[in-house]
């Protein structure tokens, strides 16, 4: 296991202030009990999510993609999506933050400890914290190895539910990725196709058009979404299919796109080499600027037309 860092602040030994089940606590007595359902049997659900000029980017999204994890999961977000959405700016105005990673999530409580929860509560908390780049190599583009392991099937587990049992083999994998050397792991889901990173979609470059895995077995992230519409306002083509492995050597230009991650280019996957080229470069700018509200799709497509 990797030693922290001499500069390693603990996310249990912060200053600040986390909204928890219906009220502001500080920081540090943000605590939940050892004997808590979900942290037993993976069924909390999450959100991430980043906060640009104290704007949530897509929040009313992330706070219906959470009730829809939760209610895939099996039970009922308590905090109606409005609501979670005001408490993501409090939580931030009282940290005094306005750029920011938000994590919003709820899970099954302590009543009962058997595999059953029937009469568990369900709890749900909001922290936000200053958050820079997901990767430390984010410009230059990351290198990627190949996971051990594969996204399951959606009739093994509800795929689509952003739901911490589904990361048990993301950090695993990304464990490994990392002592390799690598910065992540590309994951084949449960037929070998291409699907994912262990925390971001991903898109693959070939003549002009892009390419990106069909999220019939993993999170069709909501920057996943977004990026799409940005290269179709563009004019780029984007093909929507299931990719092999063996073709990853066709293609010229990668990118990964997540909250955390944004739009980071990719210069290396499973073996092969990518040069992080122009449209990779245009997405991640328009990206970039549309989070800060200083583009609209609108503006994209009326520039594509002009040039
Ligand atoms: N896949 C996985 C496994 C993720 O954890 C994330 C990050 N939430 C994504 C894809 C991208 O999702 P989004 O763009 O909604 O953040």
């Amino acid at each position: 296991m990797a030693a922290p860092s001499a500069n390693f602040v603990p996310y249990d030994d912060r200053d600040g202030w986390i909204w928890l089940d219906g009220k502001m606590v500080p920081w540090r007595d943000a605590k939940i009990h050892v004997l808590t359902h979900s942290l037993h049997y993976g069924s909390c659900v999450f959100e991430g999510e980043r906060a640009y000029d104290g704007a949530v980017f897509r929040s009313n999204d992330h706070s219906k993609r959470l009730h829809k994890s939760a209610e895939l999961v099996g039970y009922k977000c308590p905090v109606p999506v409005a609501e979670l959405d005001k408490i993501k700016l409090e939580v931030m105005e009282k940290n005094g933050l306005a750029d920011c990673y938000i994590r919003a999530f709820s899970w099954r409580g302590s009543e009962m400890m058997g595999v059953s929860a029937q009469q568990a509560s369900i709890r749900t908390c909001v922290a936000v914290w200053h958050w820079g780049n997901y990767f430390a190599d984010k410009n230059k583009g990351i290198r990627v190895t190949m996971s051990d392991w594969k996204r399951p099937s959606p009739e093994t587990i509800p795929s689509a539910a952003k739901a911490a049992g589904l990361y048990m083999i993301c950090t695993m994998s990304k464990h490994k990725a990392e002592a390799e050397g690598f910065s992540d792991a590309l994951m084949l889901d449960y037929r070998g196709y291409v699907a994912e990173l262990t925390g971001a979609n991903v898109f693959l470059i070939r003549d002009g058009a892009i390419h990106t895995p069909t999220p019939d077995c993993f999170l069709n992230g909501l920057t996943r979404q977004t990026v799409i519409e940005l290269a179709k306002a563009r004019g780029f083509e984007v093909i929507e299919r299931h990719i092999t492995p063996e073709e990853l050597s066709t293609f010229s230009e990668c990118f990964i796109t997540g909250s955390a991650a944004e739009v980071t280019p990719v210069a290396e996957m499973a073996g092969h080499h990518y040069k992080p080229g122009n449209i990779t470069g245009a997405l991640a700018d328009d990206y970039s600027q549309l989070v800060r509200g200083k583009i609209s799709l609108e503006q994209i497509r009326a520039s594509a037309k002009v040039a």
